[in-house]
């Protein structure tokens, strides 16, 4: 009998981890450990379920299944307190101070969507999956938080170059993603912060909206959306991002090919930095087989004997070190 080859799955998460850190997909994918976890990590997933539970079936006219702020927020206490307790045993930092400010923050995330979409109407859809052909035995997989009907008012203010003599352009849908943040540490959300959105945004955000952009036009029969919104559930600010057109597909196309070209080699390559390190949820796994290890340039630096350098105190600060003929060991 013949063996169905699975496709490989890219996704815009496996794309942005291949750009972190290669060895930390190995850890995940590969040898199939689970990370572990943090609070910034479990605030933000734990605030993408609440938000979608905020509009399970309700009674009557109700707009929410909680019906008052207050008891939904009673309800994220409830539910930070069993997640913690639940997941507290695998987190990187046992921390009363994190929790606690976690807990804060999920109050304040929830306390901005609840207001500012009372008046808005629900989603068109939430948590919608896709996985769509790329090439062959490729797919390209993900899903998008929220799709939202966009108004013609939304429309002729944001973006008026796709609306035509008073309609909307052929190549488009009046739909717009949204992506909600909490801040999770993979996002940097501070030029949304900071000044409403016209800052430079980071790679990852770039990416994943040129991902979920090319996507929702590969599942709706070459249409675009509006764009892809961030929604920053602690300033409750928004930003549009546009990332559509050929170049776009061009530059997520060598991502993709990136991607599938480390996975079929099997090559997974560290990239140690200080920040994404400490974020790491393999940090003590991928650090147990390290003597000596510099965030500084992107190398693991071994001695000939696999023995600690002499200078290792120095190292850690100064970052002064000799380069080393031996390769790093590939775990
Ligand atoms: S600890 Fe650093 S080098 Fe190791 S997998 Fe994580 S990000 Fe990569």
């Amino acid at each position: 009998m013949e063996k169905t080859v699975k496709a490989i799955q890219v996704s815009e998460s496996l794309i942005n981890a291949m750009n972190r850190c290669p060895k930390e997909v190995y850890f995940r994918k590969v040898l199939k450990i689970p990370p572990k976890d943090s609070y910034d990590k479990e605030c933000g997933k734990l605030a993408h379920s609440f938000i979608k539970l905020l509009y399970r079936k309700k009674r009557g006219e109700r707009k929410y299944f909680y019906k008052t702020l207050s008891s939904a927020i009673k309800a994220w206490y409830r539910v930070w307190k069993l997640t913690c307790d639940e997941k507290e045993p695998n987190f990187l930092l046992i921390d009363k101070d994190q929790r606690l400010e976690y807990q804060r923050l999920g109050i304040t995330c929830i306390s901005h969507y609840y207001n500012e979409n009372l008046q808005k109407s629900d989603p068109i859809a939430m948590e919608k999956g896709f996985n769509i052909p790329w090439s062959l035995g490729v797919n390209l997989v993900g899903k998008w938080d929220q799709l939202r009907t966009a108004t013609h008012d939304y429309i002729a203010t944001r973006r008026p170059e796709i609306i035509v003599n008073g309609v909307l352009s052929e190549s488009y849908l009046p739909i717009v993603i949204v992506e909600l943040k909490t801040g999770y540490f993979d996002y940097d959300l501070g030029p949304i912060r900071s000044n409403g959105g016209t800052n430079k945004l980071g790679l990852p955000e770039i990416i994943q909206a040129i991902t979920y952009t090319e996507a929702f036009r590969r599942c709706h029969a070459g249409k675009y959306p509006v764009g892809h919104t961030i929604y920053d559930l602690e300033t409750g600010k928004t930003r549009l991002i546009v990332k559509e057109g050929k170049l776009c597909q061009e530059i997520l196309a060598d991502y993709v090919n990136n991607a599938v070209d480390i996975i079929q080699n099997q090559v997974y390559p560290r990239y140690p930095n200080k920040d994404k390190c400490d974020a790491c949820g393999y940090k003590m796994l991928c650090l147990e087989n390290i003597d000596l290890y510099s965030y500084k340039t992107a190398t693991l630096v071994f001695s000939e004997s696999n023995e600690p350098k002499k200078e290792f105190e120095q190292l850690k600060f100064k970052f002064k070190y000799k380069k080393s003929k031996s390769k790093p060991p590939v775990i």
